[in-house]
């Protein structure tokens, strides 16, 4: 069955309850001139083709990839009914359904006891964690790496918290013993460790901050918005040794206070799906209010809008992963199979990259998300002539578009690159280089062919062999 097929039957479905309630006329002042709707329709189509072929394998540049057709067959039997699951009476069916789902999450970090929920986004989410952080270490810092997600420093700003950045590793990875030492001066209260950094995809090691959390009573605060879901890998011994994925950083993440993942990067999901967890239920009290609109369907259950900061929230994002969790459960013979592609296709093409000419591996990946940069013929390397290729290799690996290569592009320090490639010449600060995003299966099973045309193109071959698809 189509994915039309799908959405009709959700429509049908829709139709078939709404006609218990009886027929009504709809009023006259929404009914629409079909031709006018036409018209807007085609223009709509058109102006939506001013849009990067994110689905394609081909696109590989950032992380954006569209919903699981399943997920959307969800959002919209849902969006028709259009509940809010701020409220259970907003929309009870959904509301247990975010319930469900976000089990099934606290269950892949390997949760005993959680409390948590949908948001609309992983900005959100880290919000939702660094304000819990702020009220049970009031007047401390909270303290992340200068490879994390710029939202955390913002989101300090926001809520009047110190923000502290630390240094990291030549793996991209939170340098713990800067951490340490800041804990042992008493400054900070919070320490923010990613399983998955947005840039590199590095893995801070939770395991090893966990001494820290002990010695000076740190909460800990991690944020798996994009490597998340890369748990279901961890946790299976025989894909964690095949794709080399040292499993300790995320089974720690079952002991730490607060874990944030974002459906709607690898979680099949369109945008609007964001999650925090608490490990401690208890924080519950840090959301308690008052709210005047009185709820008729309360009994002893908690609504989801008393532990949230949003109010409104889409209950077709928790139909649409609830859905998608039916189908893709979080195992490794589900939602596994997808990431576990990713995660070959990264190894495969460091492998080829490693043995380039050409293109060299900026470093290893640890998830699927892959960065290099052009070397050229043999020619000293500097931090300029790295980044005047990469920019042209991004620009002309995006025509024609049949054969179109789209990448991102990623800006290193100077002393990232050096600590890195040794012998680079340091003519300038900051360098741009190569970055890919292994979101998609198809686009992980062609890394060959993605990688010969990149050869061909950083080698300034005009090639025009094509084919490929
Ligand atoms: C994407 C991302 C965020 C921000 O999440 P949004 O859903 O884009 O708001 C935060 N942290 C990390 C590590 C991310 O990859």
């Amino acid at each position: 069955m189509e994915i039309a097929e799908w959405l009709s039957e959700a429509v049908r479905r829709n139709g078939d309850w709404a006609q218990r309630f009886g027929s009504f006329e709809p009023d006259d002042s929404l009914r629409v001139d079909e031709t006018l709707l036409e018209q807007a329709l085609v223009e709509l189509a058109d102006r939506l083709e001013d849009n990067y072929p994110f689905f394609h394998p081909r696109y590989i540049g950032q992380m954006l990839k569209p919903p699981h057709p399943v997920a959307v067959t969800g959002y919209l039997a849902a969006m028709l009914v259009n509940p809010n699951n701020h409220a259970l009476d907003g929309g009870p069916a959904t509301a247990a359904m975010e319930v469900e789902a976000v089990e099934a999450l606290a269950d892949m970090f390997g949760l005993r006891r959680h409390l948590g929920h949908l948001t609309s986004s992983g900005t959100i989410a880290n919000l939702e964690a660094l304000f819990v952080a702020r009220q049970s270490h009031p007047g401390k810092a909270i303290a992340f790496s200068d490879q994390a997600h710029y939202t955390h420093g913002r989101m300090c700003h926001l809520l009047g918290v110190e923000g502290t950045p630390l240094p990291s590793d030549s793996l991209g990875r939170i340098d713990l013993e800067a951490a340490s030492a800041l804990a042992q001066r008493g400054g900070i209260g919070t320490l923010v460790l990613t399983a998955g950094t947005t840039g590199l995809g590095a893995v801070d090691r939770i395991d090893e901050a966990m001494a820290l959390k002990d010695r000076y009573g740190l909460r800990i605060h991690v944020d798996a918005a994009y490597g998340g879901f890369h748990s279901i890998l961890a946790h299976d011994e025989a894909l964690a040794r095949e794709l080399r994925i040292d499993p300790a950083p995320w089974r720690a993440i079952a002991g730490c206070d607060s874990v944030v993942v974002d459906p709607h990067k690898h979680g099949l999901q369109p945008y609007g799906c964001g999650a925090v967890i608490f490990m401690d239920p208890a924080v519950a009290r840090h959301y308690a209010h008052d709210s005047p609109y009185t709820y008729y369907t309360s009994s002893g259950v908690q609504h989801l809008g008393e532990i949230s900061l949003e109010c409104s929230r889409a209950g077709a994002a928790a139909a649409a992963l609830w859905l998608t969790l039916r189908l893709f459960p979080l195992s490794a013979d589900g939602l596994g199979r997808v990431l576990a592609k990713g995660r070959r296709g990264a190894l495969s093409w460091a492998e080829m990259l490693a043995g380039s000419d050409t293109l060299a591996l900026y470093q290893q990946p640890e998830l699927d998300i892959l960065t290099f940069f052009p070397v050229g013929g043999g020619e000293t390397l500097s931090m300029s002539s790295i980044d005047s290729a990469s920019a042209r290799l991004f620009e002309s690996a995006m025509s024609p578009a049949e054969r179109a290569i789209y990448l991102s592009l990623y800006r290193v320090r100077a002393d990232e690159l050096g600590r890195r490639h040794r012998g680079v010449v340091q003519d300038a600060d900051e360098s741009r280089i190569i970055r890919s995003v292994l979101m998609k299966p198809e686009s992980a099973t062609m890394v060959g062919t993605l990688h010969e045309r990149l050869q061909d193109l950083a080698r300034g071959a005009t090639d025009d062999r094509g084919g490929s698809p």
